[in-house]
């Protein structure tokens, strides 16, 4: 069987060391593996529109954010196709059909949905596309027949959701859909990155991130203001690492290597930490850490993003060339989906 790669995300804003360290990086790293015959990667403008229907405009201007991003990160078009998800009219065509393999109360069971309801404020005034996303996700993964899914843990419920979607959709009409495997970050701290106010999770709903295309500065004086241990006031005393941000982002981003170029006097984060534990380790020192290496780690991105910023002509090119062929890819399977269900009417005519 194929080896098949389907993710994205929602052009709701830049992108940011969240969705780096949680999806983007190990996308890069998969696609460098040579191990998958084909890779989509969509920018779920549709998907960003079930929350943001009065404002197209913002999503338009984040399509452009997001593919500098993509190619920004090291996504490279040669290898994974780059395509927009609303090009696409055989994915709301198959969501239609899902619909009637799913009920009412299993999406309403789904926990990120009420998560997302409960942080969006909708109370009982919930779009009926967004309360059906995850069944539009379905058919995205689907369509393409992906085989694997990176992404981050808040997709945990949607994955789940999918492959029940495919199993009763091959048992009503027969083997027709993959069923695909979500993967997530093995490093734990980077499953779901909390945001700089210490909150669960860095979003770009939540206004609580650094951004890969903020300028250095920016990134400093972000990282300066982070949340840290608020009972560790002297550097004397011993600090508390439980839900102290700057640690998380130093679990995510840092490698030994960082150590020797920025602070020598400690072989790990092991060491740094039992410092700070001990008492003795100022919050200034481990956040002027943090940030020569996420700067260190952004440089490359950014350098990549200007390029293709000065280019982006070819960015549409890209993008145009990869809606063309997610299109294909697309029609291939909504005709399988269609005979499968004995709705190919004229099929032979
Ligand atoms: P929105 O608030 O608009 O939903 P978002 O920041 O949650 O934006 P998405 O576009 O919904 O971003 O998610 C894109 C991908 O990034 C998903 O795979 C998601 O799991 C992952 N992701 C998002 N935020 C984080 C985070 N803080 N840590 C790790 N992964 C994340
Ligand atoms: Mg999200």
């Amino acid at each position: 069987m194929k080896q098949i790669i389907l993710t994205g995300d929602r052009p709701t804003g830049r992108l940011h060391v969240g969705h780096y360290v949680g999806s983007l990086k190990e996308r890069v790293a998969l696609q460098n593996s040579g191990k998958f015959d084909e890779i989509y990667i969509m920018i779920a403008d549709a998907q960003a529109l079930t929350d943001n229907a009065e404002h197209p405009e913002r999503v338009r201007h984040n399509i452009r954010q997001v593919a500098l991003d993509y190619l920004g990160c090291g996504l490279d078009p040669e290898k994974a196709v780059i395509f927009i998800q609303s090009t696409i009219p055989e994915l709301p065509e198959l969501t239609a059909y899902y619909m009637n393999l799913v009920t009412v109360a299993r999406v309403q069971r789904n926990p990120t949905v009420k998560a997302e309801i409960q942080q969006k404020n909708f109370e009982s005034h919930v779009p009926v596309g967004f309360f059906c996303y995850p069944i539009s996700q379905a058919a995205d993964i689907t369509a393409f027949r992906a085989t694997a899914v990176p992404v981050g843990e808040d997709q945990m419920p949607m994955l789940e959701q999918c492959r029940e979607i495919v199993h009763k959709f091959n048992a009503v009409y027969g083997e027709t859909l993959v069923v695909p495997e979500i993967v997530l970050a093995s490093n734990k701290a980077c499953l779901r990155l909390p945001g700089l106010d210490g909150k669960a999770k860095m979003s770009k709903s939540l206004g609580n991130c650094i951004y890969l295309s903020d300028d250095p500065e920016s990134v400093q004086k972000k990282i300066m203001s982070m949340y840290t241990d608020p009972n560790h006031l002297k550097a004397s005393d011993p600090g508390n690492l439980e839900g102290n941000t700057v640690f998380v982002y130093l679990d995510a981003f840092c490698q030994d290597a960082y150590f020797v170029e920025f602070l020598p006097e400690y072989a790990n984060l092991d060491e740094l930490k039992a410092h700070y534990q001990r008492g003795g380790l100022g919050d200034v020192k481990v956040k002027k850490f943090l940030n020569q290496v996420i700067q260190e780690e952004l440089a490359p991105i950014r350098k990549r993003r200007k390029h293709w910023e000065e280019h982006w002509d070819d960015v549409v090119e890209i993008l145009r060339q990869g809606c063309d062929k997610a299109h294909a890819k697309a029609a291939e399977t909504l005709a399988d989906v269609r005979r499968a269900m004995q709705i190919n009417y004229f099929e032979n005519d």
